[in-house]
């Protein structure tokens, strides 16, 4: 399976800049003679980004993401953006769940789980982001905590052999904070990730459907601890912003 790199663009660029961005990824990526279709290049920009977005990456293997979506296709929901719109658009990914979202927008298991169900029976692939917090780390929680998140977000769905499902171990203490965990650790923790949804799915389900990868202070220093285990991928925030650095990023694990 080819490695996963999920950019995370959050609410940092307006469609221009996106475009801009995109394009200068692509540019250099060719100056640099990488051969982007030997990992899996997702983008995420905002939700006004995703057309601008997609036209500059027609004709290419780069994937286009949404940051979320709503748990209904249609219907009355006032400001909120259905799946299947983000689907007619060209998106494939959808990352479900950020610590972000929880923390700012009181975003709950229950929501999580819902928006999974959608995103899957669209034939979309969720990126579920499952993390813990400092305070739950110290209290000794964290594997309860993102067993639990894991457990909430897909018990009692039932998943496809043709299913493509990512969970992202991202420590929320760790993002944007310029200091990734230790490879032993994210190692540990996405064992555990797979174990419970083995637990939940059975290993060959989960062996077709899912991939774990690794976000939070992902950079090119250290990009290469978290894509050298089985796992292989991260999601990376602030080090995806600047299309050069971007770009070295991905031409370390090349
Ligand atoms: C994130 O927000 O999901 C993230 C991984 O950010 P950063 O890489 O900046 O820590």
């Amino acid at each position: 399976m080819k490695p996963l790199i999920v950019a995370n663009w959050k609410m940092h660029f307006a469609p221009a800049k996106a475009k801009e961005v995109v394009l200068e990824i692509l540019k250099l990526s060719e100056r640099e003679k990488i051969d982007l279709q030997k990992v899996e290049i997702v983008l995420a920009p905002s939700f006004t980004a995703l057309n601008e977005v997609a036209q500059a990456l027609k004709d290419t293997t780069v994937k286009l993401g949404a940051q979320n979506c709503f748990w209904e296709e249609k219907g009355a929901f006032t400001g909120e953006i259905s799946p299947s719109e983000l689907q007619e658009i060209g998106v494939k990914y959808v990352i479900v769940g950020h610590s972000e979202r929880r923390e700012n927008l009181g975003e709950t298991d229950e929501m999580i789980h819902k928006k999974i169900k959608t995103v899957l029976n669209l034939e979309l692939a969720p990126i579920l982001c499952v993390g813990e917090t400092f305070e739950e780390r110290q209290k000794g929680i964290k594997d309860y905590r993102l067993m639990a998140q894991a457990t909430q977000a897909f018990e009692g769905l039932q998943i496809k052999p043709q299913d493509k499902i990512v969970i992202a171990y991202e420590p929320v203490w760790v993002i944007g904070s310029g200091q990734a965990v230790a490879k032993e650790e994210a190692q540990y923790t996405i064992e555990v990730l797979k174990q419970r949804m083995i637990d939940l799915f059975g290993v060959s389900l989960v062996k077709e459907t899912t991939t774990f990868i690794y976000g939070g202070s992902v950079d090119e220093s250290n990009i290469r601890d978290f894509v050298a285990f089985p796992s292989s991928g991260v999601l990376v925030g602030g080090a995806s912003l600047k299309a050069e650095r971007f770009v070295k990023l991905i031409k370390k694990i090349l």
